[in-house]
């Protein structure tokens, strides 16, 4: 039976998801709480109201999937196709999984676009069906990440390791949050840990700024970045020679 689920945004023509250009579906509800989230208004199941307008829709496969195939044409020049974010999409896997197996069917190209956070008998059903994982690494402390995400990293880097060896293909995505996971000891924690695999997955860093500011004075949501400031091209740099010395292959934004 075909499930429906809940979708905030539908962005054309993104180029920072993936290869090619791509239509990114954000999916609405996420577990993390990450301080930095650029998207607040994705992390709630539920379909809210603000100032009488709708936060999420619900889409069943068959509306999903039109909109997606609008844009086949730029997929299939640019070797670009579908991503699916968030929010985190896994946690609607079901729908996931079911669009996911419509795009294959008709030769659309996807990527999921994740924390990690999954259980992992549902990781194991996309591993054969998905394209790309981009795969959110963002602290190796445990203290750490359960302070500033309220979760644990336990499954995070558990579901890393089980995707690495079953050969998925991943690029690993690291927000770079001042004095939060941008520190020197963060960023040689995640080289080390990521070191110990047989292939190197390239390293995608997302340096941090603030526009989502705008996003939390607009849905009533208290911004807890208020203090940072953007890293400077140096220190964006330095933590680039980290992964480069060590032989990945890295990139600036997704
Ligand atoms: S995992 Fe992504 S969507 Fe979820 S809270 Fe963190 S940054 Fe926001």
């Amino acid at each position: 039976m075909s499930s429906t689920g809940i979708i905030f945004n539908i962005q054309r023509f993104s180029v920072h998801d993936g290869p090619g250009i791509r239509t990114t579906v954000f999916f609405k509800g996420c577990h993390l709480g990450c301080r930095w989230c650029h998207n607040p208004e994705s992390r709630s199941f539920e379909i809210e109201e603000f100032n009488g307008k709708s936060l999420g829709e619900k889409y069943t496969i068959d509306k999903l999937f039109s909109e997606i195939e609008k844009d086949r044409v730029f997929y299939d020049e640019s070797k670009g196709g579908v991503t699916f974010s968030g929010g985190e999409p896994f946690a609607q896997s079901d729908f996931l999984k079911e669009i996911i197996t419509k795009c294959k069917t008709n030769e659309i190209r996807t990527v999921i676009d994740t924390s990690g956070y999954v259980d992992r008998n549902i990781l194991k059903k996309f591993v054969n069906i998905t394209d790309l994982f981009l795969y959110d690494i963002k602290l190796i402390d445990p203290v750490l990440h359960l302070k500033y995400t309220d979760i644990s990293n336990t499954e995070i880097l558990s579901n890393l390791d089980y995707l690495m060896s079953q050969k998925a293909n991943i690029i690993i995505r690291i927000p770079m949050i001042p004095r939060i996971t941008a520190t020197e000891e963060n960023i040689k924690q995640i080289r080390d840990y990521i070191l110990k695999y047989d292939t190197k997955p390239e390293i995608n860093l997302l340096p941090f700024h603030k526009i989502a500011e705008s996003k939390y004075k607009k849905y009533g949501i208290k911004y807890q970045m208020i203090n940072s400031t953007d890293l400077t091209n140096d220190q964006i740099e330095h933590f680039k020679k980290i992964f480069a010395e060590s032989g990945f292959n890295i990139k600036l934004g997704g």
